[in-house]
């Protein structure tokens, strides 16, 4: 088994990370004049807390986690993009991940210049934790799991993702952007059992803040521990840390709109069955549905001259013909519907 001090690039196991005045003094002062800030435009003018300790205490509730257990980024394509910068020696560790998959663990990887080895999911899309695992070998620093999984939208088998974990020694990444559309819970329960499992949420999506860009990952506190000495110090501004804790207060609301996808996410795929141009519509576990249709370029094209735009997966790995199609609201299905009845 590799602990997670083996897991780390060495560079990163001996770095002293920048310490920034709000790390070396905490409290509260007469006087602060330690940050070269502008005392004019309170409370603006300061820098925001780096490790957003009231709002992780807050999603820490929220989310059945400790606190220390929790990093927030730039949405989650920061954690994504850290997991690299922590695990992975360039030019010699490799990632696997499964394929079709979100497109950003690959872009990462060659941003990175770490090798990313994709291993196909089945003809429905179900995972085969087996072929995945004859992927890694001892330079695999990092498996990534996406359920629901983005373009697809399917969750991955729960038992083939604990034959990962218990078989796998390196780091899990499960991508759960998508969690808040599904019927099961999330995997975080389990954080506590697997040292080298990170899940990672988002406020982009059930939460509807996608423009505000706060992403988070859990892990556990040595994981984090990590995370923060390689993130920007300031990367969650004091605007977006008093947003999203304003939204978690009003969480009702978001809860009512999860409510309303999920119903249109059924109208939407049975009406999506009915239609000539549609060969089949993929079960969804998202905010989304991927729909295979008789000529997916043409359809795509045909939608956008109507103003109507979704997403051409056409050249995605087991994917052809598909449109990937968000669930929005009734009267912009009923456009997008009644649009694909004409064609
Ligand atoms: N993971 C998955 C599976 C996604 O589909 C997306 C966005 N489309 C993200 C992560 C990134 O989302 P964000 O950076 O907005 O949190």
């Amino acid at each position: 088994m590799r602990t997670i001090e083996q897991l780390l690039r060495p560079n990163i196991r001996s770095l002293k990370p920048y310490s920034c005045a709000r790390d070396e003094f905490k409290g509260e002062a007469r006087v602060y004049l330690d940050a070269n800030e502008n005392p004019r435009n309170q409370p603006y003018n300061r820098y925001p807390d780096p490790l957003q300790v009231q709002l992780k205490e807050k999603i820490a509730q929220l989310k059945g986690v400790r606190p220390l257990q929790i990093m927030l980024g730039v949405g989650s394509d920061e954690p994504i993009d850290l997991v690299f910068r922590i695990f992975c020696e360039p030019k010699e560790d490799n990632v696997v991940a499964i394929e079709p998959t979100y497109g950003m663990y690959s872009v990462c990887a060659e941003i990175n210049d770490v090798e990313y080895r994709r291993v196909r999911l089945n003809e429905d899309f179900s995972l085969d934790a087996e072929k995945l695992l004859n992927a890694t070998d001892e330079h695999t620093k990092v498996v990534f799991l996406c359920s629901p999984n983005n373009p697809t939208g399917n969750l991955l088998d729960k038992g083939e993702i604990e034959k990962i974990l218990r078989s796998f020694d390196g780091i899990i990444v499960i991508d759960e952007a998508y969690i808040d559309f599904a019927d099961t819970p999330s995997w975080l329960s389990q954080l506590d059992q697997y040292p080298n499992l990170i899940i990672l949420h988002t406020f982009s999506k059930a939460w509807a803040m996608a423009s505000v860009r706060c992403g988070m990952a859990f892990a556990s506190e040595q994981i984090i521990t990590y995370f923060n000495k390689v993130k920007y110090p300031y990367n969650i501004s004091l605007l977006t840390q008093q947003y999203v804790s304003e939204r978690i207060d009003h969480r009702e609301e978001k809860e009512l709109w999860q409510k309303q996808i999920l119903n249109e996410r059924t109208r939407l795929q049975k009406e999506l069955a009915k239609l000539p141009c549609v060969i089949k519509t993929y079960h969804s576990d998202a905010n989304f549905i991927l729909t295979r249709t008789t000529d997916a370029n043409g359809i795509y094209k045909s939608l956008v001259q109507e103003g109507i735009i979704v997403r051409l997966r056409d050249t995605v790995t087991l994917c052809d013909g598909c449109l990937r199609i968000t669930v929005g609201t009734r009267k912009e299905n009923d456009i997008l519907l009644e649009a694909l009845s004409r064609m």
